[in-house]
Protein backbone atom coordinates (compact mmCIF):
# COMPACT_ATOMS: atom_id res chain seq x y z
CA UNK A 1 0.00 0.00 0.00
CA UNK A 2 1.53 3.53 -0.94
CA UNK A 3 1.66 6.20 1.44
CA UNK A 4 1.54 9.96 0.77
CA UNK A 5 5.01 10.46 2.90
CA UNK A 6 7.29 8.52 1.26
CA UNK A 7 11.03 7.99 2.82
CA UNK A 8 13.14 10.68 2.06
CA UNK A 9 15.59 8.56 0.75
CA UNK A 10 12.95 7.77 -2.24
CA UNK A 11 12.29 4.64 -0.21
CA UNK A 12 8.57 2.87 0.40
CA UNK A 13 7.23 2.35 4.10
CA UNK A 14 7.24 -1.49 3.85
CA UNK A 15 4.19 -3.32 5.47
CA UNK A 16 4.81 -4.19 8.88
CA UNK A 17 3.41 -6.65 11.08
CA UNK A 18 0.58 -4.23 12.16
CA UNK A 19 -0.08 -2.76 8.85
CA UNK A 20 -0.45 -6.59 7.60
CA UNK A 21 -2.96 -7.31 10.28
CA UNK A 22 -4.90 -4.50 9.46
CA UNK A 23 -5.02 -5.20 5.72
CA UNK A 24 -5.95 -9.15 6.18
CA UNK A 25 -8.81 -7.82 9.07
CA UNK A 26 -10.11 -5.57 6.34
CA UNK A 27 -9.78 -7.97 3.17
CA UNK A 28 -11.62 -10.67 5.22
CA UNK A 29 -14.36 -8.55 6.19
CA UNK A 30 -14.10 -8.78 10.11
CA UNK A 31 -13.84 -4.94 9.97
CA UNK A 32 -15.41 -3.04 7.84
CA UNK A 33 -12.88 0.26 8.07
CA UNK A 34 -10.21 0.54 10.14
CA UNK A 35 -10.50 3.03 13.33
CA UNK A 36 -7.05 3.92 15.22
CA UNK A 37 -6.09 6.33 17.80
CA UNK A 38 -3.79 8.08 19.72
CA UNK A 39 -4.27 8.20 22.99
CA UNK A 40 -1.85 10.23 25.11
CA UNK A 41 -1.95 11.15 28.87
CA UNK A 42 -1.85 14.94 29.33
CA UNK A 43 1.07 15.20 31.85
CA UNK A 44 3.56 16.73 29.44
CA UNK A 45 4.55 17.55 26.06
CA UNK A 46 4.70 14.45 23.59
CA UNK A 47 8.58 13.75 22.52
CA UNK A 48 9.65 11.97 19.32
CA UNK A 49 8.07 8.38 20.70
CA UNK A 50 5.00 9.65 20.28
CA UNK A 51 6.07 10.90 17.20
CA UNK A 52 6.64 7.39 15.77
CA UNK A 53 3.19 6.46 17.58
CA UNK A 54 1.56 9.53 15.95
CA UNK A 55 2.45 8.59 12.40
CA UNK A 56 1.63 4.86 12.87
CA UNK A 57 -1.63 5.50 14.23
CA UNK A 58 -2.60 8.27 11.87
CA UNK A 59 -0.61 6.76 9.00
CA UNK A 60 -2.65 3.56 9.46
CA UNK A 61 -5.95 5.48 9.45
CA UNK A 62 -5.17 7.29 6.25
CA UNK A 63 -3.53 5.13 4.39
CA UNK A 64 -6.50 1.94 4.53
CA UNK A 65 -8.88 4.66 4.32
CA UNK A 66 -10.25 4.99 8.08
CA UNK A 67 -10.10 7.13 10.72
CA UNK A 68 -8.09 8.21 13.84
CA UNK A 69 -8.73 9.32 17.17
CA UNK A 70 -6.63 11.79 19.66
CA UNK A 71 -7.91 10.87 23.03
CA UNK A 72 -7.07 12.19 26.24
CA UNK A 73 -6.25 9.97 28.71
CA UNK A 74 -6.88 12.59 31.34
CA UNK A 75 -7.54 9.81 34.13
CA UNK A 76 -5.22 11.54 36.56
CA UNK A 77 -6.23 15.39 37.67
CA UNK A 78 -3.01 15.58 39.98
CA UNK A 79 -0.16 15.45 37.14
CA UNK A 80 -2.33 16.65 34.04
CA UNK A 81 -2.47 20.60 32.31
CA UNK A 82 -4.65 22.48 29.94
CA UNK A 83 -1.50 23.66 28.50
CA UNK A 84 -0.17 20.16 27.59
CA UNK A 85 -3.53 19.55 26.44
CA UNK A 86 -3.31 22.26 23.83
CA UNK A 87 0.57 21.38 23.34
CA UNK A 88 -0.35 18.13 22.31
CA UNK A 89 -3.02 18.92 19.58
CA UNK A 90 -0.63 22.01 18.21
CA UNK A 91 1.89 19.19 17.24
CA UNK A 92 -0.25 16.26 16.35
CA UNK A 93 -1.53 19.26 13.74
CA UNK A 94 2.04 20.24 12.90
CA UNK A 95 2.95 16.80 12.14
CA UNK A 96 0.43 16.62 9.63
CA UNK A 97 -2.11 14.83 11.03
CA UNK A 98 -6.04 15.48 11.82
CA UNK A 99 -8.79 13.98 13.97
CA UNK A 100 -11.81 15.61 12.26
CA UNK A 101 -14.50 15.88 14.48
CA UNK A 102 -12.94 12.76 16.49
CA UNK A 103 -11.63 14.59 19.84
CA UNK A 104 -12.27 12.50 22.37
CA UNK A 105 -11.15 12.53 26.36
CA UNK A 106 -11.60 9.69 28.80
CA UNK A 107 -13.18 11.91 31.14
CA UNK A 108 -16.11 11.79 28.60
CA UNK A 109 -16.71 8.43 29.70
CA UNK A 110 -16.44 9.01 34.05
CA UNK A 111 -19.81 7.89 33.92
CA UNK A 112 -19.96 5.14 32.10
CA UNK A 113 -16.72 3.54 33.70
CA UNK A 114 -18.61 4.09 37.07
CA UNK A 115 -21.04 2.41 35.57
CA UNK A 116 -19.21 -0.26 34.67
CA UNK A 117 -17.55 -0.48 37.92
CA UNK A 118 -20.86 -0.65 39.77
CA UNK A 119 -21.82 -3.43 36.82
CA UNK A 120 -18.34 -5.40 38.39
CA UNK A 121 -19.22 -4.94 42.07
CA UNK A 122 -23.10 -6.22 41.61
CA UNK A 123 -21.51 -8.86 39.99
CA UNK A 124 -19.51 -10.14 42.95
CA UNK A 125 -16.53 -9.23 40.76
CA UNK A 126 -15.33 -5.97 42.46
CA UNK A 127 -14.74 -5.57 46.25
CA UNK A 128 -14.08 -2.24 47.89
CA UNK A 129 -10.86 -2.22 49.83
CA UNK A 130 -9.49 -0.79 52.86
CA UNK A 131 -5.56 -1.23 52.37
CA UNK A 132 -3.45 1.12 52.35
CA UNK A 133 -1.17 1.36 48.74
CA UNK A 134 1.75 0.03 50.98
CA UNK A 135 -0.25 -3.11 52.14
CA UNK A 136 -1.81 -3.86 49.06
CA UNK A 137 2.05 -3.74 47.03
CA UNK A 138 3.10 -5.93 49.81
CA UNK A 139 0.38 -8.07 49.64
CA UNK A 140 -0.03 -8.61 46.04
CA UNK A 141 3.32 -10.69 45.78
CA UNK A 142 5.94 -10.86 43.90
CA UNK A 143 7.09 -12.59 40.44
CA UNK A 144 7.84 -15.63 42.37
CA UNK A 145 5.65 -15.91 45.24
CA UNK A 146 1.62 -15.51 44.97
CA UNK A 147 -0.39 -12.72 46.66
CA UNK A 148 -2.40 -12.65 49.54
CA UNK A 149 -6.33 -11.96 49.52
CA UNK A 150 -6.81 -8.75 51.35
CA UNK A 151 -9.51 -8.81 54.80
CA UNK A 152 -11.54 -7.33 52.58
CA UNK A 153 -12.07 -9.49 49.97
CA UNK A 154 -15.06 -10.89 51.09
CA UNK A 155 -17.23 -7.89 51.56
CA UNK A 156 -21.09 -8.51 50.62
CA UNK A 157 -22.05 -6.85 47.31
CA UNK A 158 -24.28 -4.72 49.79
CA UNK A 159 -21.62 -3.34 51.51
CA UNK A 160 -19.65 -2.92 48.56
CA UNK A 161 -22.17 -1.33 46.51
CA UNK A 162 -22.82 1.44 49.86
CA UNK A 163 -19.41 2.10 50.12
CA UNK A 164 -18.62 2.77 46.44
CA UNK A 165 -21.50 5.25 46.42
CA UNK A 166 -19.72 7.32 49.46
CA UNK A 167 -16.75 6.90 47.93
CA UNK A 168 -18.16 8.94 45.23
CA UNK A 169 -20.14 11.10 47.51
CA UNK A 170 -17.17 12.19 49.04
CA UNK A 171 -16.86 10.78 52.17
CA UNK A 172 -13.47 9.59 52.47
CA UNK A 173 -9.91 10.81 52.32
CA UNK A 174 -7.85 10.41 49.27
CA UNK A 175 -5.98 7.00 49.98
CA UNK A 176 -8.54 5.46 52.50
CA UNK A 177 -10.31 3.04 49.81
CA UNK A 178 -10.05 1.63 46.73
CA UNK A 179 -12.02 -0.59 44.45
CA UNK A 180 -10.35 -3.46 42.99
CA UNK A 181 -10.79 -6.01 40.64
CA UNK A 182 -11.35 -9.57 42.24
CA UNK A 183 -9.43 -12.08 40.05
CA UNK A 184 -6.48 -13.82 40.89
CA UNK A 185 -4.09 -13.24 43.71
CA UNK A 186 -2.20 -16.15 42.48
CA UNK A 187 -2.24 -15.27 38.86
CA UNK A 188 1.24 -15.78 37.40
CA UNK A 189 0.64 -12.19 35.56
CA UNK A 190 0.64 -9.79 38.64
CA UNK A 191 -1.69 -7.17 36.55
CA UNK A 192 -4.29 -9.85 37.46
CA UNK A 193 -3.84 -9.77 41.23
CA UNK A 194 -6.96 -7.80 41.88
CA UNK A 195 -6.33 -4.33 39.92
CA UNK A 196 -7.51 -1.41 41.29
CA UNK A 197 -9.98 0.08 39.32
CA UNK A 198 -11.32 3.69 41.60
CA UNK A 199 -9.09 5.34 43.63
CA UNK A 200 -9.98 8.43 46.32
CA UNK A 201 -8.29 11.95 44.71
CA UNK A 202 -10.05 15.09 45.86
CA UNK A 203 -8.74 16.74 42.76
CA UNK A 204 -9.96 19.48 40.75
CA UNK A 205 -10.07 18.10 37.22
CA UNK A 206 -9.21 20.26 33.95
CA UNK A 207 -12.27 18.79 32.37
CA UNK A 208 -15.00 17.92 34.76
CA UNK A 209 -13.54 20.51 37.98
CA UNK A 210 -15.46 19.15 40.72
CA UNK A 211 -17.86 16.69 39.26
CA UNK A 212 -15.76 13.70 40.91
CA UNK A 213 -13.82 12.45 43.41
CA UNK A 214 -12.66 9.19 42.29
CA UNK A 215 -11.16 8.71 39.23
CA UNK A 216 -10.65 5.16 37.67
CA UNK A 217 -7.19 3.84 37.08
CA UNK A 218 -5.48 4.73 33.42
CA UNK A 219 -6.15 -0.14 33.10
CA UNK A 220 -9.90 0.26 33.84
CA UNK A 221 -10.40 3.48 31.85
CA UNK A 222 -7.91 2.46 28.78
CA UNK A 223 -9.53 -0.33 27.23
CA UNK A 224 -13.07 0.25 27.98
CA UNK A 225 -12.52 3.61 26.46
CA UNK A 226 -11.64 1.78 23.27
CA UNK A 227 -14.45 0.11 23.55
CA UNK A 228 -16.64 2.78 23.31
CA UNK A 229 -15.14 4.98 20.49
CA UNK A 230 -15.30 1.42 18.24
CA UNK A 231 -11.49 1.39 17.91
CA UNK A 232 -10.92 -2.23 15.91
CA UNK A 233 -6.66 -1.82 16.33
CA UNK A 234 -5.29 -0.72 19.57
CA UNK A 235 -2.00 -0.42 19.08
CA UNK A 236 0.40 0.37 22.09
CA UNK A 237 4.24 -0.34 23.40
CA UNK A 238 5.14 -3.48 24.66
CA UNK A 239 5.12 -2.81 28.14
CA UNK A 240 1.51 -3.08 27.75
CA UNK A 241 1.76 -6.68 26.71
CA UNK A 242 1.41 -8.13 29.87
CA UNK A 243 -1.73 -6.09 30.68
CA UNK A 244 -3.93 -7.50 27.49
CA UNK A 245 -5.05 -10.37 29.54
CA UNK A 246 -6.87 -7.66 32.11
CA UNK A 247 -7.87 -5.52 29.16
CA UNK A 248 -9.52 -8.99 27.66
CA UNK A 249 -10.93 -9.78 31.27
CA UNK A 250 -12.59 -6.01 31.56
CA UNK A 251 -14.00 -6.47 27.91
CA UNK A 252 -15.22 -9.92 28.81
CA UNK A 253 -17.49 -9.57 32.31
CA UNK A 254 -18.68 -6.13 30.80
CA UNK A 255 -21.22 -4.95 28.53
CA UNK A 256 -19.32 -3.22 25.98
CA UNK A 257 -20.35 -2.11 22.40
CA UNK A 258 -17.50 -3.54 20.64
CA UNK A 259 -14.60 -5.76 21.11
CA UNK A 260 -11.04 -4.02 20.48
CA UNK A 261 -7.84 -6.19 20.05
CA UNK A 262 -4.35 -4.89 21.34
CA UNK A 263 -1.27 -5.14 19.27
CA UNK A 264 1.68 -4.24 20.74
CA UNK A 265 4.94 -2.62 18.69
CA UNK A 266 8.45 -2.02 19.97
CA UNK A 267 8.66 1.44 21.44
CA UNK A 268 11.20 4.32 20.02
CA UNK A 269 14.69 4.42 22.21
CA UNK A 270 17.18 7.05 20.42
CA UNK A 271 20.48 7.11 21.05
CA UNK A 272 22.04 10.45 23.24
CA UNK A 273 18.92 11.48 24.55
CA UNK A 274 15.84 10.29 26.58
CA UNK A 275 12.24 9.73 25.85
CA UNK A 276 10.59 9.54 28.83
CA UNK A 277 7.92 12.61 29.83
CA UNK A 278 8.75 12.06 33.73
CA UNK A 279 12.65 12.54 33.01
CA UNK A 280 11.87 15.63 30.67
CA UNK A 281 9.91 17.14 32.96
CA UNK A 282 12.65 16.94 35.58
CA UNK A 283 15.02 18.60 33.53
CA UNK A 284 12.53 21.53 33.14
CA UNK A 285 11.77 21.93 36.35
CA UNK A 286 15.44 22.00 37.39
CA UNK A 287 16.04 24.65 34.88
CA UNK A 288 18.47 22.23 33.00
CA UNK A 289 17.24 23.60 30.00
CA UNK A 290 15.42 26.38 28.30
CA UNK A 291 11.93 24.78 28.72
CA UNK A 292 9.54 21.71 27.46
CA UNK A 293 10.42 23.74 23.96
CA UNK A 294 14.15 24.40 24.66
CA UNK A 295 15.79 23.18 20.59
CA UNK A 296 18.26 20.23 22.51
CA UNK A 297 14.79 18.67 23.89
CA UNK A 298 13.67 15.32 21.95
CA UNK A 299 10.23 17.16 22.13
CA UNK A 300 8.18 17.73 18.85
CA UNK A 301 7.98 20.68 20.29
CA UNK A 302 11.61 21.76 20.61
CA UNK A 303 12.65 20.22 17.28
CA UNK A 304 9.66 21.94 15.60
CA UNK A 305 11.57 25.46 17.15
CA UNK A 306 15.15 23.44 16.05
CA UNK A 307 13.63 23.88 12.86
CA UNK A 308 13.01 20.43 11.76
CA UNK A 309 10.75 19.95 9.14
CA UNK A 310 8.10 17.34 10.08
CA UNK A 311 8.52 15.84 6.79
CA UNK A 312 11.80 15.11 8.37
CA UNK A 313 9.91 13.44 11.33
CA UNK A 314 7.48 10.85 9.56
CA UNK A 315 10.26 10.23 6.64
CA UNK A 316 12.03 8.88 9.78
CA UNK A 317 9.00 6.50 11.03
CA UNK A 318 8.86 5.39 8.17
CA UNK A 319 12.01 4.74 8.04
CA UNK A 320 12.45 3.10 11.28
CA UNK A 321 9.53 0.94 10.50
CA UNK A 322 7.74 -0.83 13.34
CA UNK A 323 8.66 -4.15 15.12
CA UNK A 324 8.12 -6.64 18.02
CA UNK A 325 11.64 -6.30 19.47
CA UNK A 326 13.13 -3.03 21.40
CA UNK A 327 16.36 -1.69 20.28
CA UNK A 328 18.09 1.59 19.87
CA UNK A 329 17.66 4.08 17.15
CA UNK A 330 21.03 6.48 16.35
CA UNK A 331 20.30 9.78 16.64
CA UNK A 332 22.46 10.40 13.33
CA UNK A 333 18.99 8.75 11.57
CA UNK A 334 16.99 11.30 12.36
CA UNK A 335 19.28 13.81 11.39
CA UNK A 336 19.93 12.18 8.16
CA UNK A 337 15.91 12.28 7.34
CA UNK A 338 15.84 15.81 8.28
CA UNK A 339 18.95 16.52 6.14
CA UNK A 340 17.46 15.30 3.15
CA UNK A 341 14.55 17.10 3.43
CA UNK A 342 16.36 20.70 4.03
CA UNK A 343 18.91 19.84 1.24
CA UNK A 344 16.35 19.70 -0.81
CA UNK A 345 14.06 22.81 0.47
CA UNK A 346 16.10 24.90 2.14
CA UNK A 347 17.41 28.06 0.93
CA UNK A 348 21.24 29.46 0.48
CA UNK A 349 22.44 32.11 2.78
CA UNK A 350 25.09 33.98 3.90
CA UNK A 351 25.75 34.35 7.57
CA UNK A 352 29.35 34.99 9.20
CA UNK A 353 29.69 33.16 12.88
CA UNK A 354 33.17 34.62 13.82
CA UNK A 355 33.83 37.48 11.70
CA UNK A 356 37.17 38.35 10.67
CA UNK A 357 37.16 41.39 8.59
CA UNK A 358 38.98 41.69 5.19
CA UNK A 359 38.97 44.82 3.17
CA UNK A 360 39.84 44.87 -0.38
CA UNK A 361 42.74 47.32 -0.99
CA UNK A 362 42.38 47.51 -5.12
CA UNK A 363 38.31 47.58 -4.88
CA UNK A 364 37.28 51.71 -5.04
CA UNK A 365 35.81 53.40 -2.05
CA UNK A 366 31.99 53.75 -2.11
CA UNK A 367 31.21 51.69 -4.86
CA UNK A 368 28.86 48.78 -4.16
CA UNK A 369 28.47 46.04 -7.23
CA UNK A 370 25.18 43.76 -7.13
CA UNK A 371 25.76 40.36 -7.77
CA UNK A 372 23.84 36.92 -8.43
CA UNK A 373 23.50 34.24 -5.80
CA UNK A 374 21.58 30.78 -6.49
CA UNK A 375 19.00 30.04 -4.19
CA UNK A 376 18.96 26.60 -4.09
CA UNK A 377 21.20 24.70 -6.20
CA UNK A 378 19.12 21.37 -5.31
CA UNK A 379 15.69 23.47 -6.72
CA UNK A 380 16.20 25.66 -10.03
CA UNK A 381 12.40 27.15 -9.37
CA UNK A 382 13.88 28.78 -5.99
CA UNK A 383 15.47 31.20 -8.34
CA UNK A 384 18.34 33.47 -7.19
CA UNK A 385 19.11 36.95 -5.48
CA UNK A 386 21.55 39.60 -5.29
CA UNK A 387 24.25 40.01 -2.62
CA UNK A 388 25.93 42.97 -2.27
CA UNK A 389 30.12 43.52 -2.44
CA UNK A 390 32.22 46.42 -1.56
CA UNK A 391 35.49 47.41 -0.38
CA UNK A 392 35.00 46.44 3.33
CA UNK A 393 33.99 42.72 3.84
CA UNK A 394 33.76 40.01 6.73
CA UNK A 395 34.81 36.24 6.41
CA UNK A 396 35.03 33.56 8.59
CA UNK A 397 37.72 33.88 11.30
CA UNK A 398 38.80 30.09 11.15
CA UNK A 399 38.95 30.17 6.92
CA UNK A 400 42.31 32.29 7.63
CA UNK A 401 45.69 30.78 8.94
CA UNK A 402 48.77 33.25 9.33
CA UNK A 403 51.18 30.10 9.30
CA UNK A 404 48.56 27.29 7.41
CA UNK A 405 49.51 23.70 7.93
CA UNK A 406 49.84 21.55 4.70
CA UNK A 407 46.29 20.31 3.93
CA UNK A 408 45.00 23.85 4.83
CA UNK A 409 43.97 25.03 1.57
CA UNK A 410 41.93 28.31 2.20
CA UNK A 411 43.33 31.48 3.28
CA UNK A 412 46.58 33.03 4.01
CA UNK A 413 49.49 35.53 3.62
CA UNK A 414 49.86 35.62 -0.24
CA UNK A 415 47.21 33.18 -1.36
CA UNK A 416 44.44 33.34 -3.80
CA UNK A 417 40.63 32.01 -2.99
CA UNK A 418 37.34 32.69 -4.33
CA UNK A 419 34.38 34.80 -2.49
CA UNK A 420 31.26 32.77 -3.93
CA UNK A 421 29.46 34.35 -6.69
CA UNK A 422 31.85 37.26 -6.36
CA UNK A 423 35.57 37.68 -7.03
CA UNK A 424 39.02 35.94 -6.43
CA UNK A 425 41.21 37.45 -3.54
CA UNK A 426 44.49 37.75 -2.51
CA UNK A 427 45.62 38.08 1.20
CA UNK A 428 48.54 40.85 0.95
CA UNK A 429 48.91 42.17 4.64
CA UNK A 430 47.74 40.92 8.27
CA UNK A 431 46.83 43.43 10.51
CA UNK A 432 46.88 43.06 15.00
CA UNK A 433 46.15 44.83 16.86
CA UNK A 434 48.22 45.42 20.26
CA UNK A 435 47.79 42.02 21.66
CA UNK A 436 48.86 40.28 18.70
CA UNK A 437 45.44 39.15 17.96
CA UNK A 438 44.61 39.50 14.07
CA UNK A 439 42.07 42.22 13.23
CA UNK A 440 41.88 42.44 10.26
CA UNK A 441 42.92 41.50 6.14
CA UNK A 442 44.48 43.32 3.79
CA UNK A 443 43.53 42.14 0.37
CA UNK A 444 43.17 42.55 -3.39
CA UNK A 445 40.65 41.44 -6.16
CA UNK A 446 40.80 40.55 -9.82
CA UNK A 447 38.40 42.29 -11.09
CA UNK A 448 38.24 39.66 -14.33
CA UNK A 449 37.19 37.03 -11.79
CA UNK A 450 33.74 39.16 -11.63
CA UNK A 451 31.04 36.19 -10.74
CA UNK A 452 33.27 33.48 -9.74
CA UNK A 453 35.84 32.65 -12.71
CA UNK A 454 38.69 33.66 -14.03
CA UNK A 455 39.18 34.08 -18.07
CA UNK A 456 42.26 32.26 -17.98
CA UNK A 457 40.97 29.12 -16.40
CA UNK A 458 43.21 29.22 -13.12
CA UNK A 459 41.11 27.71 -9.81
CA UNK A 460 41.63 28.38 -5.78
CA UNK A 461 41.20 25.63 -4.34
CA UNK A 462 38.75 26.99 -1.96
CA UNK A 463 35.80 28.76 -1.72
CA UNK A 464 34.79 30.91 1.15
CA UNK A 465 31.80 32.88 2.33
CA UNK A 466 31.48 36.61 3.03
CA UNK A 467 29.48 39.48 4.02
CA UNK A 468 29.66 43.20 2.89
CA UNK A 469 30.31 44.93 6.16
CA UNK A 470 27.74 47.68 5.34
CA UNK A 471 25.03 45.21 5.17
CA UNK A 472 25.64 42.88 7.43
CA UNK A 473 22.92 42.50 10.35
CA UNK A 474 24.21 41.35 13.70
CA UNK A 475 22.93 38.04 15.29
CA UNK A 476 22.87 35.76 18.01
CA UNK A 477 23.58 32.20 17.27
CA UNK A 478 22.93 29.13 19.22
CA UNK A 479 24.82 26.10 18.68
CA UNK A 480 23.50 23.22 19.64
CA UNK A 481 24.99 19.43 20.51
CA UNK A 482 23.45 16.60 21.94
CA UNK A 483 21.78 17.03 25.37
CA UNK A 484 23.78 13.80 26.87
CA UNK A 485 27.46 12.91 26.49
CA UNK A 486 26.86 9.32 25.79
CA UNK A 487 24.83 7.32 23.60
CA UNK A 488 22.76 5.41 26.35
CA UNK A 489 22.43 8.14 28.96
CA UNK A 490 21.96 6.74 32.60
CA UNK A 491 23.20 3.49 31.47
CA UNK A 492 25.64 3.67 34.60
CA UNK A 493 23.10 4.51 36.78
CA UNK A 494 22.49 8.57 37.13
CA UNK A 495 21.10 10.34 34.17
CA UNK A 496 21.64 13.16 35.65
CA UNK A 497 25.76 12.65 35.29
CA UNK A 498 25.27 12.16 31.48
CA UNK A 499 23.95 15.89 30.68
CA UNK A 500 26.54 17.16 28.42
CA UNK A 501 27.58 20.57 29.67
CA UNK A 502 28.46 22.08 26.17
CA UNK A 503 25.32 21.13 24.71
CA UNK A 504 24.71 24.54 24.18
CA UNK A 505 26.90 27.41 22.91
CA UNK A 506 25.87 30.95 22.27
CA UNK A 507 27.83 32.83 19.71
CA UNK A 508 27.03 36.75 19.84
CA UNK A 509 28.57 39.04 17.14
CA UNK A 510 27.68 36.92 14.25
CA UNK A 511 26.59 38.40 11.36
CA UNK A 512 23.65 37.48 8.79
CA UNK A 513 22.44 39.10 4.97
CA UNK A 514 19.58 41.75 6.16
CA UNK A 515 17.10 39.13 4.56
CA UNK A 516 17.28 36.62 6.82
CA UNK A 517 16.68 39.37 9.47
CA UNK A 518 13.12 39.16 8.19
CA UNK A 519 12.85 35.45 8.04
CA UNK A 520 9.62 34.14 9.29
CA UNK A 521 10.07 32.02 12.73
CA UNK A 522 9.86 28.31 11.65
CA UNK A 523 11.95 28.62 8.36
CA UNK A 524 14.87 26.72 7.71
CA UNK A 525 17.20 27.99 5.81
CA UNK A 526 21.13 27.45 5.04
CA UNK A 527 23.87 29.12 6.20
CA UNK A 528 26.35 28.53 3.20
CA UNK A 529 29.29 25.85 4.47
CA UNK A 530 27.96 26.22 7.83
CA UNK A 531 25.06 23.88 8.47
CA UNK A 532 21.12 24.88 8.78
CA UNK A 533 19.87 27.12 11.00
CA UNK A 534 16.19 29.02 11.84
CA UNK A 535 15.37 32.06 13.55
CA UNK A 536 14.05 31.23 17.09
CA UNK A 537 10.97 32.62 18.99
CA UNK A 538 13.78 34.13 21.45
CA UNK A 539 14.34 36.83 18.45
CA UNK A 540 13.39 40.98 18.83
CA UNK A 541 13.16 42.62 15.88
CA UNK A 542 16.75 44.04 16.70
CA UNK A 543 18.87 41.73 17.49
CA UNK A 544 17.51 38.27 15.54
CA UNK A 545 18.45 34.94 17.49
CA UNK A 546 19.40 31.55 15.26
CA UNK A 547 19.30 27.89 16.17
CA UNK A 548 21.05 25.99 14.15
CA UNK A 549 19.34 23.04 13.75
CA UNK A 550 21.89 20.83 11.99
CA UNK A 551 25.40 20.54 10.74
CA UNK A 552 25.91 19.87 6.98
CA UNK A 553 27.90 16.48 8.08
CA UNK A 554 25.30 13.43 7.54
CA UNK A 555 27.71 10.86 10.00
CA UNK A 556 24.55 8.18 9.38
CA UNK A 557 25.03 8.10 5.69
CA UNK A 558 28.48 7.91 6.13
CA UNK A 559 28.09 4.70 9.01
CA UNK A 560 26.09 3.22 6.07
CA UNK A 561 28.81 3.57 3.36
CA UNK A 562 31.19 1.90 5.82
CA UNK A 563 28.88 -0.86 6.74
CA UNK A 564 28.65 -1.91 2.89
CA UNK A 565 31.58 -1.76 2.71
CA UNK A 566 32.63 -3.95 5.15
CA UNK A 567 29.68 -6.63 3.89
P1 LIG B 1 6.34 8.47 28.81
O1 LIG B 1 6.92 7.14 29.16
O2 LIG B 1 7.29 9.37 28.10
O3 LIG B 1 5.64 9.15 29.92
P2 LIG B 1 3.85 7.42 28.02
O4 LIG B 1 3.81 6.11 27.34
O5 LIG B 1 3.50 7.45 29.45
O6 LIG B 1 5.24 8.10 27.72
P3 LIG B 1 1.44 8.38 26.90
O7 LIG B 1 0.93 9.75 26.86
O8 LIG B 1 0.74 7.38 27.73
O9 LIG B 1 2.96 8.47 27.30
O10 LIG B 1 1.64 7.81 25.43
C1 LIG B 1 0.71 7.97 24.38
C2 LIG B 1 1.01 6.93 23.34
O11 LIG B 1 2.33 7.09 22.85
C3 LIG B 1 0.91 5.53 23.91
O12 LIG B 1 0.15 4.75 23.04
C4 LIG B 1 2.33 5.06 24.00
O13 LIG B 1 2.41 3.70 23.79
C5 LIG B 1 3.01 5.85 22.87
N1 LIG B 1 4.42 6.05 23.17
C6 LIG B 1 4.96 6.60 24.27
N2 LIG B 1 6.30 6.56 24.25
C7 LIG B 1 6.64 5.96 23.08
C8 LIG B 1 7.87 5.60 22.45
N3 LIG B 1 9.05 5.87 23.02
N4 LIG B 1 7.82 4.99 21.24
C9 LIG B 1 6.65 4.75 20.65
N5 LIG B 1 5.46 5.04 21.19
C10 LIG B 1 5.43 5.64 22.38
MG1 LIG C 1 1.66 6.26 29.76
Amino acid sequence: MATDTPAGDGERERADFIREIVAADLRSGKHASVVTRFPPEPNGYLHLGHAKSICLNFGIAREFGGRCHLRFDDTNPTKEEQEYIDAIQADVRWLGFDWGEHLYHASDYFEQLYEWALHLVRAGKAYVDDLSADQIREYRGTLTEPGRASPYRGRSVEENCDLFARMRQGEFPDGARVVRAKIDMASGNINLRDPVLYRILHASHPRTGDAWCVYPTYDFAHGQSDAIEGITHSICTLEFEDHRPLYDWFIENLPVPSRPRQYEFARLNLSHTVLSKRFLLRLVNEGRVRGWNDPRMPTISAIRRRGFPAEGLRDFAALIGVAKRDGIVDYAMLEHCVRNVLNRDAARRFAVLRPLKVVIENYPEGKVEELLAVNNPEDPAAGSRTVRFARELYIEREDFLENPPKKFYRLSPGREVRLRYAYFVTCREVVKDASGEIVELRCTYDPATRGGDAPDGRRPKATLHWITAQDAVPAEVRLYDHLFTRADPGAEGDLLADINPASEEVLSGCLVEPALARLPVGQTVQFERLGYFCLDSDSRPDRPVFNRTLTLKDTWAKLQTKGRQND
